[in-house]
């Protein structure tokens, strides 16, 4: 899978990319990452990417020609011809759609991804129009350039390549993981929870030591029961979605023991 970032920061990224997974990701060829200076694809003195905004308002906008250069040099289709299985050009944005695990898990059935990287009040809307698939945000928050956004996607979509993990099974444990009725857990491997996460939060790890000021760590962790450390995380993470992200139980897959477990809770706190 390719990546190829278009910024006025390229170097921004040099730290982002150079730790863990990614950086392993990166090594041993499993991902690719282009860097793309915007200023390079200015043809004045003074390098310019910005300009005033038609209307008024404050601040300045991303001009359109050195985007669209900055796309073009990429031999990416043209929008009206894009194989979406292949490519797909992204724009960063306050305004776009949240980027979630599942655009994630989206992502990584596309060979080339584009992300063009916002900066000041924002980009030309004809870029947006013209060259882009699709326009993501991070989250419901305004930063100040789409970089950290792009360094977000890329990590969050590199990590759940084949090969990329050591483990291949673990992102189907984790929060948010596949809500897939027919994903079954290996009964041979450690006891996780009663199936994958199916769009659950994570259940809470421990490590040693096995006390640690006063708290000790859950009996069951250490009773080698593994039907019962199962539903233990199971219901864990059941119990932390209620508390932290309620939405997440609409569309989460449930079991009717689940179901039962989370109005039992719900009864007791009432
Ligand atoms: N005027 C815009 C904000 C511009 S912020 C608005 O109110 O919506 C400058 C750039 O930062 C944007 O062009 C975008 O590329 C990036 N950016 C800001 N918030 C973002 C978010 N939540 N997700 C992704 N990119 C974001």
């Amino acid at each position: 899978m390719r990546f190829d970032i278009i910024t006025i920061f390229p170097d921004f990224f040099t730290g982002i990319f150079g730790y863990g997974v990614v950086k392993r990701a990166i090594t041993n060829g499993l991902v690719e990452v282009g860097l793309h200076d915007l200023r390079n694809f200015t043809h004045d003195k003074h390098r310019t990417v910005d300009d005033r905004p038609f209307g008024g308002g404050e601040g300045m906008v991303l001009k359109p020609e050195p985007l669209t250069e900055a796309v073009e040099s990429l031999n990416i289709a043209p929008k009206a011809d894009r194989n979406p299985a292949k490519e797909t050009v992204i724009l960063l944005s306050a305004q776009g759609a949240r980027f979630t695990q599942a655009t994630a898990r989206e992502l990584t059935q596309i060979e080339r991804v584009v992300l063009i990287c916002g900066r000041y009040e924002g980009v030309d809307e004809r870029v947006n129009e013209l060259l882009c698939d699709r326009e993501l945000s991070i989250g419901d928050y305004v930063l100040s350039g789409g970089e950290l956004g792009a360094a977000v996607i890329i990590d969050a979509t590199m990590r759940l390549l084949p090969g990329v993990l050591g483990n291949e099974a673990s992102s189907a444990y984790e929060s948010f993981g596949h809500a897939d009725s027919a994903f079954v857990d290996d009964p041979e491997g450690p006891p996780r929870s009663s199936h994958g996460s199916g769009g659950l939060l994570d259940y809470p790890h421990y490590t040693r030591p096995p006390e640690f000021r006063g708290l000790a760590v859950p009996e069951v962790l250490s009773g080698g029961n593994h039907d019962q450390i199962r539903r233990w995380r199971r219901e864990r993470a059941l119990e932390k979605t209620l508390r932290n992200r309620p939405d997440l139980l609409e569309e989460a897959e449930l079991t009717r023991e689940d179901r039962a477990f989370l109005a039992r809770i719900a009864l007791q706190k009432s």
